[in-house]
């Protein structure tokens, strides 16, 4: 396989035709990715909605502009996420009863983005379709959330950032898991799998299960298993039913900081790899020529959407960018991130890797030294996803008369001259037509000056003097 084009523009947002908005909307067309939307066609635009107060999470205008376009360009499209594995036991996301009021408490409503939103995979995410991988280097099927799978055309439309699990959460991630349903979730993160799974790769230790009394809150260790494989008995011992585990990942956050199951690194890279086979299997299933990704690399935070909080970014910006292939944007991703100088006091620079060269995303979002941040990469290139190798095409910035409001475009006077001079809102007849009661004048300099905290809790003035620079003349 040879190059793929990845367009691109930066971050930088100073005009109408730069807002991020308008850039998302510009490397879309830019990219072609307008080219697969024909009349009629029903698009999922594939979003990750954001957990229960997560805050990183892609802001609902994106989806909202992407649609509106995509109703331009003659199609109808709808929004989508599916539902989550119950990775946690207070997962919020897990029906789609429950993520519907997450995204709604997100922002992503059918009303705020003038289409649909849906959960993509059903009432409890088994709506799906199933589809053969011979291909697959990991994965020899895969289960398409049934919406996705029955959509003539897919936007993956990502936020572009790290994963405790993934390493990175991109492009390929969006599609090899979100798109996944619960059932192809669990066959991602190798449930059953004779190696990789964690009920074959996990070591259990009942030892450290000290009995029900000196465990205050033992319930728990019975009901973070939607599957019941969890059992105290009658001898106050604690049992697990390991060759049942679907490896759903419900007790890895109740179970390891216990002791009680060592997590297997070798699950966590097993998943990173089948993440591209599953994602394959989507282009698949909807056409290799009608699946479509936009990254939005901003806010990247070191952990996925899916946890319930957010940290600070580990690095700037990096921009926005379109491509029809997986493999090449979210290589596109990681080379900008590990070309860009880390944010200072971020877990990059925290884990010391913020320096313009380091992998930021293996020492500052993955969960245990030693997983790839390309791991999906080079399984997309190796399963024939996609291509690693890219060309990074420097988008310009397009007409801003494209991006003004749409609904009125007439300039103010047309639009307000004569409302206000029926609702007038400055007060001409009053203050001898100076509209409102103010002092005529103040000495404005005072106000502007700075002024150093000491350590009596006062601050005194700074002589700008001082620090002004010498004048060499
Ligand atoms: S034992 Fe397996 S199925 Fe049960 S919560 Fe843990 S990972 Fe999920």
């Amino acid at each position: 396989m040879g190059k793929s084009q990845v367009h691109w523009m930066d971050a930088h947002s100073e005009s109408t035709e730069t807002s991020l908005v308008a850039k998302m909307l510009t490397v879309f067309d830019s990219a072609g990715l307008d080219k697969m939307i024909k009349p009629n066609d029903m698009v999922a635009i594939k979003i990750h909605c954001g957990e229960w107060n997560n805050t990183a999470y892609l802001r609902p205008v994106y989806a909202r502009a992407l649609a509106d376009r995509i109703k331009e360009l003659g199609g109808r499209p709808f929004v989508c996420d599916t539902t989550t594995s119950t990775y946690s036991p207070w997962g919020s996301r897990s029906s789609e009863l429950d993520i519907m009021l997450t995204a709604e408490r997100n922002g992503y409503t059918s009303a705020t983005l003038g289409c649909p939103f849906i959960c993509a995979d059903g009432f409890i995410g088994t709506s799906d379709f199933r589809v053969d991988l011979p291909e697959g280097y990991l994965l020899k099927e895969a289960y398409v959330a049934q919406a996705i799978a029955a959509a003539d055309a897919v936007i993956a439309l990502t936020h572009f950032k790290g994963h405790s699990m993934g390493v990175i959460g991109g492009a390929l991630k969006n599609l090899g898991i979100g798109a996944q349903s619960k059932r192809g979730k669990l066959n991602v993160h190798m449930g059953g799998h004779p190696n990789y799974g964690l009920g074959s790769a996990g070591a259990f230790h009942p030892e450290k299960f000290l009995g029900k009394a000196a465990t205050p809150d033992w319930e728990i260790l019975e009901d973070c298993c939607p599957f019941n494989l969890y059992h105290i008995n009658d001898n106050d011992e604690l049992e697990w039913e390991a060759e049942k585990c679907a490896t759903c990942l419900g007790c890895f956050g109740v179970m390891g900081p216990r002791g009680i199951i060592d997590i297997p690194a070798v699950n966590f890279d097993a998943v990173d790899v089948a993440i591209a086979d599953a994602c394959l299997a989507v282009e698949k299933i909807v056409g290799r020529d009608k699946v479509g990704y936009i990254n939005m690399a901003i806010d990247v935070s070191p952990r996925c959407d899916c946890a319930n909080h957010a940290d600070m970014p580990i690095v700037p910006h990096l921009g926005v960018f379109a491509s029809m292939d997986a493999v090449a944007i979210d290589m596109a991703c990681v080379d900008a991130a590990k070309r860009t100088p880390g944010i200072a006091g971020s877990a990059a620079e925290l884990m010391e890797a913020h320096h313009p060269g380091d992998r930021k995303f293996e020492a500052a979002a993955a969960t245990f030294h030693g997983q790839s941040e390309v791991a999906s990469i080079n399984t997309g290139h190796e399963n024939g996803l996609g291509s690693r190798d890219y060309e990074l095409v420097d988008v310009d910035p397009a007409d801003p008369e494209k991006y003004r409001f749409p609904y009125d475009r007439r300039p103010s006077r047309q639009r307000f001259g004569e409302r206000f001079e029926r609702f007038q809102p400055f007060p001409y007849d009053r203050h001898d037509g100076r509209g409102f009661d103010r002092n005529d004048e103040v000495d404005l300099e005072a106000m502007k000056k700075h002024y150093e905290p000491s350590t009596n809790g006062h601050h005194a003035e700074i002589d700008e003097q001082v620090l002004a620079p010498a004048d060499d003349n």
